[in-house]
């Protein structure tokens, strides 16, 4: 495990992902905690976080990567995004990412280069390649490789395949992912799998996960780990309890969790990613998780319309976090406890402020998921206050 202590790196001022390069690991810790603090107190808790729980790698650990490309008197540029702009930064190297991905962001630029496929420049609406993304799969070491190409038209497509392969055995899929829209979203709809299956898989305690292109997957996997370990303690389930997985992704948290309960209803707006999860299920013999593709809040007040008894619900909802109405949503079917999973502080302390007349806050850990920058996790587990404060 590389615990670093202070990271040097060349490209911080033009990049800017890793606000926090200019502390010491410790310091980052002890901002992020009272970032979180300040917001629940801002928004009128006395309740205070005291524990994060550090990365033992805190380098090294995103899994994915999301190549830009340019054409630049001649050469191809590869890397990423200059902070707030649409710039590319030519880089060899992150060191959040693994070697193997820095290996295939090096590799790539030269296989491009060498068979003159240009990267597609988006006013003179001429050239191939926009995009590359590289999901790595942390405890198989499979890789897939997306190719984001601006037309469907691909020059020496079997050739690249052929190149990319030899890279790696461990690269197991490769996608041509076709976006000729004018956006800085990364992926299209159409795609066309060029070379495996279409996916990756990795392990995740004893179940595993099929990985696909679009699927939402957590970029760092140890850190995920200890995640789902701190709800499974701090959230002390039972047998006999019916669970609601909210914003579930690829079904992780539920199917993780499908032991320990006797059942979890998992909700998710993403198709792909319900596919994968249902597929999740499946290869792990998992039965009592149901899936439910559809907007959380539509879910949540339909099934507060109805008598269901429901113990507990676990909402992991994106950066701008959850609504009003899923929130009000909750008061209604009046679960014991309530596990929110946040990526953003802010959101958490509204979201909370929401949920505070009924439910008091019982538990709470942040994880350090993206060390170095200023984003953060954080876990509050919530128990109804009619319920005496039993977890
Ligand atoms: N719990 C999962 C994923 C959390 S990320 C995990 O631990 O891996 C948040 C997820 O919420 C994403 O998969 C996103 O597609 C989904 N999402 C975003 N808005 C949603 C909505 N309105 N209803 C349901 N799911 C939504």
């Amino acid at each position: 495990m590389n615990m670093i202590n202070n990271v040097k790196c060349k490209y911080q001022k033009l990049c800017g992902s890793c606000q926090l390069l200019d502390k010491s690991y410790q310091d980052t810790l002890n901002f992020k905690l009272t970032y979180v603090n300040d917001c629940l107190h801002k928004a009128g808790f006395n309740h205070q976080v005291t524990k994060i729980v550090e990365a033992k790698q805190n380098t090294n650990y995103r899994n994915k990567m999301i190549i830009g490309y340019k054409f630049v008197n001649g050469k191809i540029i590869s890397g990423f995004y200059e902070e707030n702009t649409h710039h590319i930064i030519d880089i060899d190297e992150c060191q959040m990412h693994s070697k193997m991905q820095n290996f295939i962001l090096q590799n790539l630029k030269s296989i491009f280069q060498s068979l003159k496929i240009k990267p597609y420049d988006e006013d003179r609406k001429v050239g191939l390649i926009r995009y590359v993304l590289v999901r790595e799969a942390y405890f198989t070491g499979e890789i897939l490789i997306v190719l984001v190409t601006a037309s469907e038209i691909f020059p020496a497509r079997s050739e690249v395949v052929k190149r990319i392969k030899a890279l790696s055995p461990k690269i197991k899929t490769i996608i041509q992912n076709i976006n000729s829209r004018k956006t800085s979203i990364v992926l299209g709809d159409k795609e066309r799998i060029l070379y495996g299956n279409g996916y990756i898989t990795d392990l995740f305690g004893n179940l595993k996960f099929n990985i696909s292109s679009k699927a939402f997957y957590q970029i760092n996997t140890l850190q995920t780990q200890n995640l789902y370990e701190k709800i499974k303690l701090l959230a002390n389930f039972n047998k006999n309890e019916t669970i609601i997985d909210a914003y579930s992704g690829v079904g992780t948290i539920g199917l993780i969790l499908a032991s320990s309960v006797k059942e979890v209803i998992s909700i998710e707006n993403n198709q792909q990613s319900v596919r994968a999860a249902i597929l999740n299920a499946k290869i792990n013999q998992i039965k009592n998780v149901h899936f439910i593709c559809d907007d959380a809040t539509n879910y949540l007040v339909e099934i507060a319309k109805e008598k269901v008894k429901i113990d507990a619900i676990i909402m992991d909802p994106p950066r701008t976090g959850s609504t009003i109405a899923f929130l009000e949503a909750i008061k209604k079917i009046k679960p014991r406890k309530v596990i929110y999973v946040s990526c953003d502080p802010s959101t958490l302390a509204r979201d909370l402020k929401v949920l505070k007349n009924e439910y008091k806050i019982m538990e709470s850990v942040c994880v350090d998921m993206f060390s170095w920058t200023n984003h953060v996790e954080t876990l509050v587990v919530l128990s109804h206050k009619k319920s005496d404060g039993h977890i």
